[in-house]
């Protein structure tokens, strides 16, 4: 097992964070005697927070606001993450570097194998939001058989923007686009709902077999994974991503991998709720 000085969270805000329950668990399991720790950096301070923290073997996680900057701050950084243009984890290389990978994309395809039953082939995904999530979305999908995105942006640039990045399989649309009709799975990367109970689309533009998968989390069920669930939908929100980003992180970390079942425990424990598996393969 790699040892580590220190394991830390870098973000701003952090405070309303799951990641410390769940990866304290993993540590506890794990019989590793140290904390995982939140650091809430603002943005003028994330280079000479990693300058610091670099000259220790840490590791840690890194998210919003600095997951595209953090990847102009690491190295070496994986190809996914440069696909991505974000890296969500990272940790000190035997070369005294921060080295930095996106776990995000692999959270991401286990969020909807655990929606749709399986990974999904032949299918058009439609991605509300054309941020650093939505990338980690494209990215999926792209090695998903047969598969087509639409992007649907609150601003037609940044659609167009991340569509040209995964060109050949996704094109841009606007956010309620009548096209939402002809998806098999909608995912919303959008931050709507996270706070309050307002949702990205209707779920009426949604057509009768999709699945809506939501990477917005919290202590209860989005409002959005709500009404998809009373109108018939197979729908999860973001807390299986949650988990698999963060023990895939732990496996970089420390080389050996997370207990993911007492990770999930201690999330439900923290929030009072239960595990929702909805998967049945996706019927048109
Ligand atoms: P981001 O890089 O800031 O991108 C957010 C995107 O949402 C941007 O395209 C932005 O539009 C759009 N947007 C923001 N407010 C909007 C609104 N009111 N209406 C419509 N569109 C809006 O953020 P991110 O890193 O992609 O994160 C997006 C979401 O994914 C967050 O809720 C985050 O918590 C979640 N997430 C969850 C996990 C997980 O493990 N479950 C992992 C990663 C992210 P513009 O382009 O016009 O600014």
């Amino acid at each position: 097992m790699i040892e580590r000085e220190r394991l830390v969270l870098i973000g701003h805000p952090v405070a309303h964070s799951l990641s410390p329950i769940m990866q304290n668990a993993a540590l506890d399991a794990a019989g590793i005697a140290l904390r995982y720790e939140a650091l809430d950096i603002e943005p003028k301070r994330l280079a000479e927070t990693l300058e610091k923290l670099s000259s220790g073997s840490v590791a840690g996680n890194i998210t919003i606001p600095h997951k595209r900057s953090a990847l102009e701050m690491m190295r070496p950084i994986s190809a996914l993450a440069a696909a991505v243009g974000t890296v969500n984890t990272f940790w000190s290389d035997d070369n005294g570097h921060l080295a930095a990978d996106n776990t995000d994309v692999a959270g991401f395809e286990f969020l909807t194998i655990e929606t749709v039953g399986e990974t999904p082939s032949n299918c058009r995904i439609a991605v509300l939001g054309a941020g650093g999530a939505a990338a980690a979305v494209l990215a999926a999908v792209s090695g998903w058989e047969g598969c087509t995105a639409t992007v649907h942006g609150r601003t037609a640039e940044s659609a167009a923007a991340l569509s040209r990045r995964f060109s050949g399989f996704s094109i841009a649309l606007a956010m309620s686009d009548a096209q939402l009709g002809e998806a098999d799975i909608v995912v919303n990367a959008t931050p709507v709902g996270l706070r309050d109970d307002s949702q990205p689309i209707s779920i009426a533009l949604i057509a009768p077999h999709a699945a809506v998968v939501d990477l917005a989390y919290g202590s209860f069920e989005t409002a959005w994974v709500r009404a998809a669930r009373e109108n018939g939908h197979r729908a999860s929100d973001g807390i299986p991503m949650l988990v698999r980003q963060g023990s895939l992180a732990f496996r970089r970390w420390f080389g050996v991998d997370a207990d993911e079942e007492a990770m999930w425990a201690a999330i439900l424990n923290a929030t009072g709720r239960t595990r929702h598996r909805s998967g049945s393969p996706l019927a048109r």
